[in-house]
């Protein structure tokens, strides 16, 4: 939360079936789907919608060792003269992914969780296989009619369960497409050949594969939104590259991994969600950044996204969205909604909510009127004024539910108020520290020593150790430093 959302529909159009060409990566003959040049301004174009959207992390030196190193992996690769371009996204989820046209993206969410270069050379040498074997370009296509399908489907789909998890994916969760197996196959075997041919050991991408087991293990579903559900368990992708790795001669897996050059840009990094970016400490949100603060009905399941905050009823019937409207005036803001979705059979029901605790507010109750003439959902949605913003709450269910909602709804909308509280104002994020061991010590001890706001099997596999691992004297290890605020 919370940025708007710019569609990328314009981009479908320049889709254009152009014939079969040869991959230079893959040397297999493709199906292309556009030339070179297209493919080059599509992804620039998207690359442009995605940091307005995502969000980059604001660390130059950060920025420009990943893009340093990212170029040198693609000078390698057989497509060297693309527009290769290299960004840390500002998102606590592990994850990287491929733009068509060579745009790469690494979240500092997976940063935080690698051990070395060459780690990250195997993450990077991925998706850059991804591209050269123009495996994204495929991606795109179907990640513009996700959003073209999410925007329409917005108010008028029927099954809220659907539409909530097609919401969840328009933060970063929409860029994860599904590659097939084969083309996961094919990047890791890529990403191999570039760390071999940059001077890294390709042993250590076994490294980014563990991490990512344990961290599924540990339940931690929220931080792998799709490296799991898209990719190959890591366990066998893990194997794979071990099995490959005992293949090469044995001074390439020798090779340096440049840990400590590494570890020490990781220094500072925000870890976890930023919490000026929102929180929730029970069912109410907070936002120190936009100085607000809204009470969510208890007992829901809350999701803050980057461009909206969504909740769903427990019996996941009824759903609450909160995101920026575009202006500064709440009437104008509404009208533009109302004429928007016309189409889409919205309409208004009369008068809804009085005010937001006193804050300029217009508001109506809202039903989406199929061509059929039956009522597909009824809601309510309020605009707010506050700080020069407008902001947009919807809450909708089908309409049999709605009376069962309606006053819950009601409430959560009419309690977005300014934000007061000086502690909440001043929150400061989580950032990793690193600690050099003068003496040998337990994970244990070092938790002790230098205490993190993270369970200790967070902090192993942080550091990519056992929980009662004992770690060696001159060791630099990674610690958790400042507190959750949503605990
Ligand atoms: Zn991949």
């Amino acid at each position: 939360m919370i940025h708007r959302s710019p569609a990328l529909a314009a981009l479908a159009a320049a889709l254009l079936l152009l014939g079969c060409a040869t991959n230079p990566a893959t040397g297999k003959r493709q199906l292309s789907l556009i030339s070179e040049s297209q493919e080059i301004s599509l992804g620039r174009d998207a690359d442009q919608q995605f940091v307005e959207q995502l969000g980059l992390y604001g660390d130059e030196e950060l920025a420009r060792y990943v893009s340093e190193l990212g170029q040198r992996l693609a000078a390698r690769s057989e497509r060297p003269h693309l527009p290769w371009t290299f960004r840390v996204v500002d998102d606590p989820v592990i994850n990287a992914f491929a733009l068509p046209g060579g745009f790469i993206y690494v979240t500092r969410g997976i940063l935080a969780h690698l051990q070395s270069e060459a780690e990250l050379a195997g993450v990077l040498g991925h998706e850059i296989g991804h591209v050269t074997a123009r495996h994204s370009v495929n991606q795109l296509s179907k990640a513009q009619l996700a959003q073209i399908g999410l925007v329409a489907g917005m108010v008028a789909a029927p099954e809220l369960g659907q539409q909530l998890g097609s919401l969840a994916q328009t933060g970063l969760g929409l860029l994860f497409l599904k590659f097939g197996r084969d083309d996961e196959s094919q990047a890791d075997e890529l990403g191999v050949r570039y760390m071999i041919r940059t001077g890294y050991p390709p042993i250590e991408m076994a490294g980014v594969f563990d991490m990512l087991d344990r961290t599924a293990a540990a339940g931690g579903s929220e931080r792998l939104p799709n490296w799991l559900s898209t990719h190959p368990a890591p366990a066998d992708r893990r194997q794979r590259i071990l099995s490959r790795a005992a293949e090469l001669p044995p001074d390439v897996n020798a090779a340096p991994r440049h840990e400590k050059e590494f570890l020490d840009h990781l220094e500072g990094l925000v870890f976890g969600p930023n919490p000026r970016e929102g929180f929730f400490r029970e069912s109410t949100f907070h936002h120190p950044d936009l100085a607000f603060r809204l009470d969510y009905p208890s007992g829901w399941t809350y999701r803050n996204l980057k461009q909206a905050v969504v909740a769903q009823s427990p019996e996941q019937d009824a759903v609450v969205v909160l995101e920026l409207a575009a202006g500064e005036d709440p009437r104008a803001a509404a009208d533009d909604f109302f004429r928007r979705y016309q189409e889409q059979g919205l309409e208004s029901g009369g008068p809804w909510i009085r005010n937001a605790s006193g804050l300029p507010t217009v508001s109506d109750e809202i039903r989406v009127v199929g061509q059929d003439g039956r009522t597909r959902l009824r809601g309510g949605v309020a605009f707010t004024a506050h700080g020069g913003r407008v902001f947009r709450l919807l809450g909708y269910a089908q309409p049999d539910r709605w009376p069962t909602y309606a006053r819950t709804i009601a409430r959560a909308a009419a309690s977005f108020a300014p934000e007061r509280d000086r502690r909440i104002l001043s929150v400061e994020p989580q950032r990793l520290q690193l600690v050099r061991l003068d003496r040998p010590m337990s994970l244990e001890e070092f938790q002790r020593r230098y205490p993190s706001d993270v369970p200790l099997e967070r902090l192993a596999i942080l550091n990519r150790v056992e929980p009662d691992a004992t770690l060696e004297a001159g060791r630099v290890v990674k610690r958790v430093a400042g507190d959750d605020p949503s605990r």
